[in-house]
């Protein structure tokens, strides 16, 4: 099989209420990036990248489409179905980048499921559980308004909620405290700085509610001030920013830097490297949560197959990120119910986008 042809789509996914975070960033809306992969056998697979704004990872929107216009035209020819071949060239033609490469790589393995007639995870160790536990992440804001949203989202059925901190320590207190009051003993709560504080702060928030269990996750930017925070403070420590390749997770294994671990796709560069990650991870008794920056149905899907076929020992939880826009691109993404993600068995990622939200492609190489 080869690849005849690469289209490039650009959709803007409105996200209900906005999402806050460290350092007083706030997206109304995030511009997503879909790709179809086209192929001689008639076959066409999907991908999807979204980064949340230009100031969380070190990726951007336009750089998405950028890194296709230098990538794609290499891959037109190549056999979508050898994964690791294709992911090879990518790194050989375009170095770094990893988000440009995650829709290329998601979109081959959508091919290589419906050509084989079975759903993404079986090309990912197979389905070890029936649905995946979630998080329910809650937007920095009012304390108060952090209460009601943990409120909301345990109504709905969710047992684990993640606070967006990274501000004003004294406040995060207050948005912590808020935020876990009424918390029992079944729930788990990780409180994401997001990078947003400085070791001194990062120390005062973790001493100052040493008496409640929640997660404290990615506190500082500099991996030396993550490692100094989690040598001095009480609570389990999870790093997401920090791991942004495979190299990232072997470094932290060797440190100890975590107790907690989050493989994002886009971030790792695709399925293929995330699975690496994450088998990685689980092999080393560290707890995971599997999931992407951000996106609409085609990540969910993609970070669905790989959720599901994480061993359910090693995964903490994932997400529902197209739950989070107003705008939906494609119909068969996973379903969320009670706090739990369903992923379906059909043929590769099981979606089908929505042409009338996709509009024309803004770019085609072939
Ligand atoms: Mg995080």
């Amino acid at each position: 099989m080869k690849i005849t042809r690469i289209s490039v789509y650009r959709v803007n996914l409105p996200i209900t209420g906005g999402y806050s975070f460290a350092k007083a960033k706030t997206v109304l809306s995030a511009d997503s990036t879909v790709i179809r992969v086209d192929t001689d056998a008639d076959i066409s697979g999907w991908g999807e990248t979204c980064p949340l704004g230009p100031f969380y990872l070190p990726s951007y929107a336009e750089g998405v489409r950028a890194g296709l216009s230098v990538l794609a035209p290499h891959l037109i020819g190549l056999d979508p179905c050898q994964t690791a071949a294709l992911s090879r060239r990518m790194d050989r033609e375009l170095r770094g980048h990893p988000y440009v490469k995650s829709a290329i790589d998601v979109a081959a393995h959508d091919i290589l499921g419906k050509q084989a007639g079975l759903p993404v995870h079986a090309f990912l160790g197979g389905r070890q559980m029936e649905a995946a536990p979630m998080y329910w992440s809650v937007s920095q804001g009012d304390p108060d308004d952090m209460r009601r949203a943990v409120v909301q989202a345990r109504q709905q059925g969710y047992r684990q909620f993640q606070l967006k901190v990274g501000g004003d320590p004294a406040q995060d207190i207050e948005r912590i405290r808020a935020g876990m009051d009424g918390a029992t003993a079944g729930e788990t709560f990780l409180c994401d700085a997001n990078t947003g504080w400085r070791r001194d702060e990062a120390l005062k928030v973790a001493f100052a509610t040493e008496d409640l269990g929640y997660i404290i996750e990615q506190p500082c930017d500099l991996y030396s001030d993550n490692l100094s925070v989690r040598r001095r403070v009480r609570q389990i420590l999870k790093l997401d920013e920090s791991l942004q390749r495979p190299e990232d997770v072997s470094q932290a294994l060797a440190d100890d830097a975590c107790d907690i671990a989050c493989i994002k796709i886009s971030k790792m560069g695709g399925l293929s490297k995330s699975r690496f990650a994450r088998d990685l991870l689980a092999a080393h008794g560290i707890a995971m949560t599997v999931e992407d920056v951000w996106g609409g149905e085609i990540v969910t899907a993609a970070l669905g197959h790989l959720a599901i076929s994480t061993a359910p020992d090693a995964l903490l939880n994932t997400t529902d990120l197209h739950n989070y826009n107003e705008t939906h691109l494609a119909t068969g993404a996973p379903e969320s119910r009670e706090g739990k993600l369903y992923v379906s068995d059909a043929p590769g990622l099981g979606i089908e986008p929505d042409m009338a939200v996709l509009g024309d492609p803004v770019a085609v190489y072939a």
